[in-house]
């Protein structure tokens, strides 16, 4: 068990980052963060910035020496950097599992060969390509998130020029397949196995990136439940410690699992305000051996992305529009430049329940002005 004041280090400086060292500081440890970025948001408060390049020998010799444990804030560090560093300290999540979500092949064949259905796919090229994958989309293999990377292929005709479009670089096809709804389960698996889920997240997104996610689900118990056993199913079979986030799609009343990500999760971000324990410091605790937190949800919530595209020409958005509506947080993620579909921060609603919390939001978002 790593206990405060122990020094944790943070692959990654997003925001994602920023919130893991806000929920260490919470409980006394030290943080150090590295990222290229000198103006990174986690790094800009953090006990220390290692400003350097993901690979670089020396900025990861001084952060395994100095640090007790280590974690990441996005699939993309490089695997070989989380596995050297995990021969001088401890790491979590595994240099397996994240290189596994770092590539779309890879994880998709994964969850084929453990029997969790996915929409059918195959490689490209190498795959098959039958005409049962049209209308379909070409996804990068690597890279891709928020719809990136993304290329809709409504004929095999399509194909050739969509893989062109990108490079030639690895893909997958897979089918275009009907959405009830979108789902995420973000959980938290502790090395002796245990998971914790959050209740699943109803996810809306908007030209590939979220744009709201609601809690409760709209989603009866029994769905609601086999989401989350779903979700546990594949954090186990992935060995994976600890927080995962399982985006699936409810089609035809069937879950399909659409993609993992290998670290807290933007879908996640209502648990800072609805739940005892929040996606953060589940990922502390997961990391230190501590024992997880309670998950469950004590308000509804609608979380809602604040992207870049908000933001006026000139100055600030009307913060204070959003801050006098009653049980309404706001997060800012101290990014310096408003860029169109970047995410700068959030807020979330609370409320008793979810048709509350559904238009509390609502009327928050038409009071905002940017
Ligand atoms: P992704 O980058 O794979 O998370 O995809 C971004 C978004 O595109 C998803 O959240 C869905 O809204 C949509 N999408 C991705 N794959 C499919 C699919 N196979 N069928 C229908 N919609 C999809």
């Amino acid at each position: 068990m790593i206990t405060p004041p122990a020094t944790l280090g943070m692959l990654g400086g997003g925001q994602l980052g920023r919130f893991f060292v806000v929920a260490a500081r919470e409980l006394g440890y030290r943080t150090w963060v590295l990222d290229p970025d000198p103006l990174s948001p986690a790094g800009a408060i953090a006990d220390r910035h290692l400003v350097a390049a993901y690979d670089d020998a020396a900025a990861l010799d001084e952060l395994g020496r100095g640090c007790a444990a280590v974690t990441t804030e996005f699939e993309n560090v490089p695997a070989a950097t989380l596995a050297e560093l995990a021969t001088r300290t401890v790491v979590h999540p595994s240099a397996r599992a994240v290189s596994l979500c770092q590539d779309r092949v890879a994880e998709k064949t994964f969850l084929r060969d453990h029997g969790f259905a996915t929409a059918p796919f195959v490689p490209v090229p190498g795959g098959d390509v039958t005409d049962d994958l049209f209308p379909g989309l070409l996804k990068t293999a690597r890279f891709g998130y928020d719809g990136k990377g993304q290329v809709a292929v409504d004929r095999r005709d399509d194909l050739e020029a969509a893989v062109e479009s990108h490079g030639g670089a690895d893909a997958i096809l897979e089918r275009k397949v009907p959405l009830d709804l979108e789902l995420s389960v973000v959980l938290a698996r502790g090395a002796d196995g245990e998971v914790r889920a959050f209740p699943p997240a109803e996810n809306v997104h908007v030209n590939g990136i979220l744009d709201t996610s609601i809690v409760p689900a709209a989603v009866d118990d029994a769905l609601r439940d086999a989401a989350v056993d779903l979700a546990t199913a594949v954090a186990t079979a992935l060995e994976y410690v600890g927080t995962l986030a399982v985006e699936l799609f409810v089609s035809e009343g069937r879950l399909l699992v659409n993609e993992l990500a290998p670290r807290p999760h933007n879908s996640g971000h209502a648990t800072l305000d609805a739940c005892a324990t929040d996606q953060f410091e589940q990922q502390l605790r997961a990391l230190c051996g501590l024992p997880l937190g309670d998950p469950s949800a004590h308000s509804a919530s609608v979380m809602v992305n604040l992207l870049g595209d908000v933001w006026p020409e000139r100055g600030e958005p009307d913060w204070a529009s959003l801050l006098a509506v009653p049980n309404l947080r706001l997060h800012l993620y101290g990014k310096a430049e408003a860029r169109r579909g970047r995410k700068m921060g959030h807020f979330t609603v609370v409320a008793r329940d979810r048709a509350a919390a559904v238009a509390a939001a609502e009327a928050a978002r038409a009071a905002f002005s940017g």
